[in-house]
């Protein structure tokens, strides 16, 4: 039978999780202290998948009814993970809370299940620490919603064993996933930083008012762009380093360029034909 995989929360992220791991044909959990959250979940995912498949969107090759069979609901967090070999945590972005969830699995997990959380900027080293499956545990970051943004940061602790970083990866990539891995952990991981550098200067720039997201992540953004550097002098070392990468990965040569700008419009077409039927 196939391997089971567990989303720990019915929340906007666990969700989206759940459909794409459904879609990729694995056996789902959604694990809630909350039951209401549960219903709703299933309730939201079965409109979801319907209207997806009505429209075409419906990812993987089972249908709507297929992929919802494959998901459940359970408000125990020992038969959630019952037989789960992958274990992608969805709580709130909150550290004593993740602690807390990361303890109890890691009484009542193997060695082989992998524990990966979603969280958005709570760094390996603070969530995993002191944990005995520490080898097992890294961070997968989505983008909101995992179903339609594929990318993924994939963080390790230091500790983390290369075989759950390659597992990890592998495993992104199976369900469809855009997967990056970053060597080691830094405050907002890669995608944040850059989020919050385009940010901070269009505060800079406008100042416009953007009182509820400020509230959110009003901390966040100040803990994470306190640890950027001094300005880059863009020259140099690194400069050299950027342009043979990307002379590598695209050769300044009209021919490729040309395939590599019509591969990009293809993809804005699709992207604008999408956001047309949302
Ligand atoms: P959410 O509030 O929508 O969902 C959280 C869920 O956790 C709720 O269903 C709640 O009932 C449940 N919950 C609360 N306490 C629990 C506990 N002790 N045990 C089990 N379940 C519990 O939050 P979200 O937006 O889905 O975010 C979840 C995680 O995903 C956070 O770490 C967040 O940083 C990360 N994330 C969010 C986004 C985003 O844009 N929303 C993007 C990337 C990553």
């Amino acid at each position: 039978s196939r391997c089971r995989h567990v989303t720990v929360t019915g929340g906007l992220i666990g969700r989206s999780w759940a459909m794409v791991f459904a879609a990729a044909g694995f056996k789902v959990k959604l694990y809630d202290i909350v039951q209401q959250q549960i219903k709703s979940a299933l309730e939201n995912i079965r409109k979801q998948m319907k209207e997806l498949e009505e429209s075409g969107f419906l990812k993987g090759a089972l249908s709507a009814e297929q992929q919802l069979a494959l998901i459940s609901g359970c408000t125990d967090l020992r038969e959630a993970v019952e037989g789960a070999t992958f274990i992608q945590e969805c709580t709130p972005e909150n550290l004593d809370l993740k602690k807390k969830i990361f303890g109890q699995l890691d009484l009542i997990v193997d060695d082989n299940v992998i524990l990966s959380s979603s969280t958005s900027c709570l760094l390996p080293t603070k969530l995993f620490t002191g944990l005995q499956h520490v080898k097992q545990c890294i961070v997968s970051h989505p983008v909101n919603p995992p179903y339609f943004v594929p990318l993924v940061e994939i963080v390790p602790h230091p500790e983390t064993d290369p075989s759950t970083i390659e597992r990890t990866y592998a495993l992104m990539k199976k369900i469809g996933q855009s997967p990056v891995k970053l060597n080691k952990e830094i405050e907002g991981f890669v995608l944040n930083r850059l989020q919050y550098a385009v940010i901070s200067e269009a505060w800079r720039l406008v100042g416009v008012r953007i009182s509820n997201y400020c509230e959110r992540y009003r901390d966040g953004m100040k803990l994470v762009l306190n640890t950027f550097g001094p300005v880059p002098e863009y020259s140099g070392e690194v400069e050299q380093k950027v342009n043979q990468a990307m002379s590598e990965k695209i050769p300044v040569v009209p021919k490729h360029l040309d395939s590599r700008r019509e591969w990009r419009d293809e993809c804005l077409a699709r992207l604008a034909k999408l956001k047309i039927q949302m």
